[in-house]
């Protein structure tokens, strides 16, 4: 049974706008900052909205602050610091003023909305993913959150895998490690 498919929506959310707007390094490249902003931002948001309407240059750049925000939250779990985790979630929600609203639109049934007080798309989501996050930081999946220990990669996850054992943003990255480690094994005499 699935209680609340709307949280696992914004949680990958929260991946989404992290790895389309923060900079750093994507499957063994450099990554630096979109040139194409409101695109990257959308594509976030796609990430759990598949059909979510494209965000504004304005909206983006609000969404970048946010990005950055979340990824600290995922690099302090990634650093095994739950701590520090879950003070930036707890910042986030008490600056958003996330609250929780039922609401009906779209033909869906009621649903739980979690939005900020701030009136932009940006505080929205920000209120939203830091729900989310704090949803996963406050049950016993905590260490679900996760950064791609790949080479050269810094892109986050989220594990639902069943026994919690993902360790790479996608299968790209997983790829690349196993073949490191074949070509490694094959030098060994
Ligand atoms: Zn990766």
């Amino acid at each position: 049974m699935d209680f609340n498919s709307h949280a696992d929506a914004i949680v990958r959310v929260a991946v989404g706008l992290v790895n389309e707007l923060t900079p750093g390094e994507r499957r063994g490249r450099d990554l630096p900052p979109p040139h194409d902003l409101a695109a990257a931002a959308t594509e976030g948001l796609r990430a759990g909205y598949p059909g979510h309407r494209e965000v504004t240059e304005e909206e983006a750049r609000e969404l970048a602050g946010v990005a950055a925000r979340l990824r600290a939250v995922f690099d302090a779990v990634a650093a095994e610091d739950v701590d520090e985790a879950a003070l930036r979630v707890n910042a986030l929600l008490e600056e958003t003023r996330a609250r929780p609203l039922l609401q009906r639109h779209d033909g869906e049934p009621w649903h739980l909305h979690f939005h900020g007080t701030g009136g932009t798309a940006a505080e929205d989501w920000a209120a939203s993913c830091a729900t989310g996050l704090a949803i996963v930081l406050g049950s016993e999946f905590h260490d679900r959150l996760g950064v791609c220990t790949a080479p050269h990669c810094d892109r986050v996850y989220v594990d639902v895998s069943r026994n919690g054992t993902r360790r790479f943003c996608g299968t790209a990255c997983q790829n690349r490690v196993k073949t490191a480690a074949f070509r490694a094994r094959g030098r060994t005499p």
